[in-house]
């Protein structure tokens, strides 16, 4: 603590809810890669300063602090990344409230194309998580997953273990007869294929709920939180529909081919 994804993909004001040392001498410093505007890549970053060094001695009290930390990138030993983060009075919680350079609006190249002209609501959403405006960023995303659930829930087929597939097409086609995300996604999320499912963890039970409690989470900090988790949802889903349609197609014609390559030798 502070993690190595808290200080590269957290935005501005999203807090993350650890365990933080009594005091500033006992805080991790971990390295980090990012994008170097020097060297133009990714590089390791690592801290250069410690935590207690404006206080002046070193077991400062962590609770209710400010703290800086600068990275320097260790290839070219010139780019600077800095951050600023609040510690709570509990030591149960820590939040960027700034960073240079800032929080990056990047939207990957695959995800931009596969999203098409739904592609500004998500950009827009990414904008509101950047200053901290969870309210935002949820209405955003929410509004994305409306947009792309049936288009989403469709291409699922293709991945479905065989067993299921018929019971698949039947949830399909019931969640055609509602308007509301949540009641498709419940129609069908059991069904989902194990490809989906990393650690077992069920991506569409999550969006449900995340999707349903975002309603009543009235705080930014709160629809925040479930923001981040129905985009990182959506990202997750998005990609690896892509790529295990392009790995089934990448085997089926390899298959193709060495069975070609066989009946051609008999
Ligand atoms: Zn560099």
């Amino acid at each position: 603590m502070p993690k190595k994804e808290f200080l590269e993909e957290y935005s501005l004001f999203r807090k993350l809810n650890t365990t933080i040392p009594k005091t500033l001498d006992l805080l991790a410093k971990p390295s980090i890669n990012m994008h170097c505007h020097k060297c133009e890549s990714i590089q390791t970053f690592n801290m250069k300063n410690e935590y207690y060094r404006p206080f002046g001695y070193a077991n400062v009290p962590s609770g209710n602090t400010n703290i800086q930390m600068i990275y320097i990138c260790q290839s070219c030993k010139e780019f600077n990344r800095e951050f600023y983060a609040y510690i709570s009075p509990n030591l149960d919680y820590i939040y960027k409230y700034g960073q240079y350079p800032e929080w990056e609006i990047k939207m990957d190249k695959n995800l931009e194309k596969t999203l098409g002209k739904h592609s500004q609501t998500f950009r827009k959403g990414l904008v509101c998580e950047s200053q901290g405006y969870g309210i935002g960023a949820f209405a955003y995303y929410r509004r994305i997953t409306e947009e792309i659930i049936d288009e989403l829930l469709d291409s699922i087929i293709d991945l479905i273990e065989p067993e299921n597939v018929d019971k698949y097409k039947t949830a399909l086609e019931a969640t055609k007869k509602t308007r509301v995300t949540q009641e498709k996604i419940e129609l069908v999320k059991d069904l989902l294929p194990g490809i989906l499912k990393p650690n077992g963890m069920n991506p569409l039970g999550v969006l449900h709920s995340e999707l349903s409690e975002g309603l009543h989470a009235e705080t930014d900090a709160n629809c925040l939180e479930n923001a981040t988790h129905i985009k990182e949802i959506l990202i997750f889903l998005i990609n690896q529909i892509i790529q295990s349609k392009e790995a089934a197609k990448i085997f089926t014609s390899s298959m193709k081919t060495l069975l070609e390559k066989k009946s051609s030798k008999l």
